[in-house]
């Protein structure tokens, strides 16, 4: 039975953020209060299906990697960022009605965000799981991220982090675990262990109401009760339908935590 690579490999849980803005970029603060170690990058390149300016979060870019080519695509420059060793997510796709069709022209992002903070306060689009259960369905292994992508016009930060499992808290393990999806997301509730056996996964967690185990489509199995901190879930359906399994937390105030999917076969 595939595990959870968040739960079961050496080293400890490091709380970061790989989507925040600084005066560098289109931030209204200077960088030194984010707890950031490794560079990375929000590029923009043409153009969605909408048209729009297309967005690609790159973390881990080498400090001389060179600014958009003459009529660099998006996909082509989400290539160049992958060849370059970045983990690379899709962000904020609900913001600007991402499509999957967008998406499937970088195949080989690392995650999509299924939560940014700024968004969500700003236009209240800032959900992302419908583009990440779409390719999923399709067969895509893909992970998940959270994020506050805090511009600090208002008061947006620290809405949505990562918990990445590393040995250190350097750029080089923490860049190596999240290209390998060893992290979960949250706004705020803690997973504390999924393990998973061929008919059930079980969840240790802070105190929640609802904690969840989805897979492709509709499938889902679930445990919702007031102020519980483990359950066990059957994922024989899941199995059955194929694809995937994830986990959900959700908190008395509506927060959420997401772990990255487990596939079955
Ligand atoms: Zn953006």
């Amino acid at each position: 039975m595939p595990q959870d690579p968040a739960f079961t490999s050496p080293g400890r849980f490091w709380k970061g953020n790989i989507h925040t803005h600084s005066t560098l970029s289109d931030g209204m603060r200077s960088a030194g209060h984010v707890c950031a170690t490794i560079l990375g990058a929000e590029l923009h390149a043409p153009a969605t299906a909408l048209g729009e300016i297309r967005h690609i979060l790159a973390v881990g870019l080498p400090l001389d990697f060179a600014p958009n080519a003459p009529g660099e695509t998006g996909p082509d420059l989400a290539a160049r960022a992958l060849a370059a060793g970045a983990f690379v997510a899709i962000p904020h796709p609900g913001w600007y009605a991402l499509t999957t069709e967008d998406a499937n022209s970088i195949p080989g992002a690392h995650a999509v965000e299924v939560y940014n903070h700024t968004s969500q306060l700003r236009t209240e689009r800032g959900d992302g799981v419908y583009l990440a259960d779409q390719l999923l369905a399709q067969g895509r292994r893909i992970g998940l991220t959270a994020v506050d992508d805090a511009h600090f016009a208002c008061d947006d930060a620290f809405g949505g982090w990562l918990m990445v499992r590393a040995e250190a808290n350097e750029p080089e393990p923490l860049l190596a675990a999240l290209k390998a999806g060893r992290f979960y997301v949250t706004q705020g509730p803690l997973i504390e262990d999924i393990a998973r056996d061929a008919e059930h996964v079980a969840v240790r967690c802070s105190a929640a109401t609802g904690i969840m185990a989805l897979g492709r489509g509709s499938r889902a199995a679930q445990s919702v009760t007031p102020g519980q901190r483990q359950a066990r879930l059957p994922i024989a359906a899941l199995r059955a339908a194929g694809g995937f399994a994830r986990v959900v937390v959700a908190d008395a105030a509506g927060r959420h935590a997401w772990s990255n999917p487990v596939y079955f076969g």
